[in-house]
């Protein structure tokens, strides 16, 4: 009987716990033994594993964060390690892997696969920002909580001040931003992908859409661009608009995953076991085109994702 390991490594994610649950029942189901191994690869280096079976994952598809706990293990990266963590595996009886995470955690896995043990990555991170896959675990219950935060701050908004300048998650990359942007009505979406000055896209914007009879703003900064309260005080300044700053942190880390982030995440897991059950390893399984696919890691890392920019025109044509 062979075994498959499984692990969550990076930022949490969720919908992180809906994968690792259709791993384990899809891993039992073909006749694997699935072991549960904590803390990412920090757990693997320390044998901090545990077997998993059909009910060790009951009552965890609705809850966000991940039962396995995550970790950055900045170790990883040493060649040394990398092949104590094949050992370790071996050890175990564990005959190949799936590591869920981003991008970080592809590169380890293509490290651990170099080393002899197949592996499988699954794209979990909020930030959407994966080159490889169009969708990520996570990002879909953070950008609807972002639109529930949002739109809370709006009423209160309404009433007192004109301008409010949200800053959401993403240092590098504005996914978050431009999908919750779009879904808010957002006047600006500021994104580390694009320039921008804050007197042509949203001082400048702002003042003629006053003109025409628009009384509330909604600005969605990424944290990669700036800080709402500098840029808050900036608008407030060259506008004269009583302008607020709310910084959402780690609320979109958090909370049960949507439907779709459920679905999607099982669908990875089901796809995942089903290469192992076939002998294939050094994979991706990510989303491209509206489908799950599987990908070679290398060249999965090797691609680039820029931000989507049909959609960025969207934000801006309606923004008015
Ligand atoms: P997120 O973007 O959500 O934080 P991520 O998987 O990209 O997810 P990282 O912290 O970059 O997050 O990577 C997770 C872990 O993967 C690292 O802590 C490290 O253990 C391992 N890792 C990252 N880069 C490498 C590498 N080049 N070689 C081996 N292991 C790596």
């Amino acid at each position: 009987r062979k075994t498959i390991g499984v692990l969550t490594s990076g930022g949490d994610a969720p919908g992180m716990n809906a994968a690792v649950r259709a791993v384990v029942r899809m891993g039992i189901n073909r006749g694997f033994s699935v072991v549960g191994i904590r803390r990412g690869y920090s757990g693997l280096l320390a044998n901090d594993m545990d077997d998993m079976d059909l009910r060790s994952v009951s009552d965890i598809l609705q809850r966000g964060g991940t039962v396995l706990y995550s970790s950055r293990c900045p170790e990883f990266s040493e060649q040394r390690n990398i092949k104590k963590a094949v050992e370790n595996c071996r050890k175990a009886g564990i005959d190949a892997l799936v590591t869920i995470g981003g991008d970080g955690t592809f590169r380890g896995a293509l490290d651990l696969c170099r080393e002899g043990l197949p592996c499988i990555g699954l794209p979990g991170t909020i930030d959407n920002d994966i080159s490889s896959s169009e969708y990520t675990i996570g990002f879909d219950t953070a950008v609807n909580t972002v639109v529930q935060m949002v739109d809370r701050v709006r009423d209160t908004s309404q009433s007192h001040d004109r301008c409010s300048v949200i800053e959401v998650m993403g240092r590098h990359a504005g996914h978050i931003a431009l999908y919750a942007g779009i879904a808010c009505g957002a006047l600006a979406v500021l994104v580390p992908e694009i320039e921008f000055t804050i007197e042509r896209d949203v001082v400048a914007k702002m003042v003629s859409s006053l003109r025409q009879g628009k009384q509330n703003f909604i600005v969605m900064v990424a944290e990669g661009v700036g800080h709402a309260p500098a840029i808050a005080e900036q608008i407030e300044s060259l506008t004269g608009i009583d302008t607020n700053a709310v910084v959402l942190g780690y609320v979109q880390r958090g909370g049960s995953p949507t439907a779709r982030e459920r679905v999607i995440a099982s669908q990875m897991g089901h796809h995942a076991v089903e290469l192992i059950e076939q002998g294939i390893g050094k994979r991706v399984v990510v989303f491209r085109g509206g489908k799950v696919v599987d990908l070679d890691i290398e060249e999965a890392l090797a691609m680039h994702k820029g931000i989507d920019m049909d959609l960025y025109r969207v934000a801006n044509d309606i923004s008015i």
